[in-house]
């Protein structure tokens, strides 16, 4: 209502990324759009139906909270599938209402079986595989018994996916580890359809798999960060980079982070700026505040470190972030006034402010900062 910051999301930055991705996966290959974390905390409420727009009717969330929040703003004819936590009454509202589960223990099935037979309804799963992560993920002495199950069952259940997760394929340091996995998933998939049962999308890939392992897009790649605009890491960036001899960034951001100047202050020399010590004018400095803080997701870690764009300049964070609020110094911008215009993350004029920015700062990676922004800030559509 009266909002100290808000959130501005670019559709054209959106239907860009997924026409890129959408010309690296192969023909056939399904886009499943992952939308945990309030949508890498762009926010579910505009991104699903955005997405929808731009042609995506795939969604992966992680638990059922997640699924209830995209269930209600999603087309019907859009699938959606909860690749994590999920129990009790949630796993009987995600069957009675088509969301699709992982399967990673034979508990969870049994209870699916229990469901279907109680309501004649058909649920769709995909059987999460063990293949080295070591997180989630049917272990090899579960087999027989979900495949007799699964067959038992046929009639109520429907294998929409077989499935795994890499334990890391943004790193060349994991790249063993990666071509063991996909070794196992392959085994484990011969096992499967030896013995009758019938596979829908066979899926594996995540953002960095789509780039470095172009192989294991199969039926379907459940991509997160890079439909926001962001390479999982610097590592892919090169790696796409040096394989397409290009140096322009075929991703954009979609999300901007927008506050305004809530007060200037004139700073003498010798005086300190906020709590404690950590920031002394060295010159007669003028200050403005910002209403963000860390209570809004900008980090602490970004105290004497962060940048903020004003009247098309860069501003430093001086003196450490508060829990709601932020000083920068202002001192070489004219004419500041409150009210001004501050871009946490964003452009302004020819300035820009990335989200890679922060990362360069404190160890916080873009996935962390974006999730971390609160469900409460205004989101809006440019
Ligand atoms: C988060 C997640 C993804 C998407 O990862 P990105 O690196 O954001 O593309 C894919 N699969 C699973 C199981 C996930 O948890």
């Amino acid at each position: 209502m009266f909002d100290d910051s808000y959130i501005e999301l670019s559709k054209d930055a959106l239907s860009n990324n997924l026409q890129f991705i959408q010309s690296l996966l192969p023909e056939g290959c399904k886009f499943s759009s992952v939308v945990k974390g309030n949508a890498y905390g762009h926010g579910v409420e505009l991104f699903v139906p955005l997405a929808e727009e731009c042609g995506i009717d795939h969604f992966a969330v992680f638990s059922a909270d997640e699924a209830w929040d995209v269930h209600q703003m999603k087309e019907e004819s859009s699938d959606l599938m909860v690749m994590g936590m999920i129990e009790g009454d949630a796993l009987e509202w995600a069957v009675m209402n088509g969301v699709e589960v992982w399967i990673f223990e034979p508990h969870r099935l049994h209870e699916v079986v229990r469901i279907t037979g109680k309501y004649k309804r058909t649920a769709r799963i995909h059987l999460e595989i063990e293949t080295g992560m070591h997180r989630n993920g049917l272990e090899e002495e579960a087999f027989d018994e979900v495949i007799d199950l699964l067959l038992k069952n046929a009639r109520y259940i429907e294998v929409a996916g077989f499935c795994t997760h890499f334990a890391g394929a943004e790193s060349i340091s994991n790249h063993y580890r990666i071509e063991q996995q996909k070794l196992s998933y392959d085994r484990a998939l011969r096992y499967f359809t030896a013995a009758g049962v019938q596979v829908e999308r066979r899926h594996q890939a995540c953002s960095a798999g789509v780039i470095r392992y172009p192989e294991t897009c199969l039926d379907m790649a459940r991509v997160g960060i890079m439909q926001y605009g962001f390479f999982p890491n610097r590592e892919i960036r090169i790696q796409y980079t040096a394989l397409n001899m290009d140096n322009m960034n075929p991703l954009s951001r979609i999300i901007s982070w927008k506050s305004s100047v809530m007060a200037v202050k004139q700073v003498e020399r010798g005086e300190f700026v906020g709590y404690g010590n950590s920031f002394q004018a060295g010159e007669a400095m003028v200050i403005a505040t910002v209403p963000v803080g860390y209570w809004h997701g900008y980090s602490r870690s970004m105290s004497n470190l962060g940048k903020v764009l004003i009247r098309g300049h860069r501003a430093q964070v001086t003196g450490v972030v508060n829990m709601n609020m932020l000083s920068v110094d202002v001192t070489h911008i004219q004419n500041i006034q409150k009210g001004d215009e501050v871009v946490l993350i964003g452009n302004q004029d020819e300035e820009e402010i990335t989200v890679g920015s922060f990362s360069d700062y404190s160890d916080q990676v873009n996935y962390e900062l974006l999730t971390r922004l609160p469900g409460n800030i205004p989101r809006v559509l440019v």
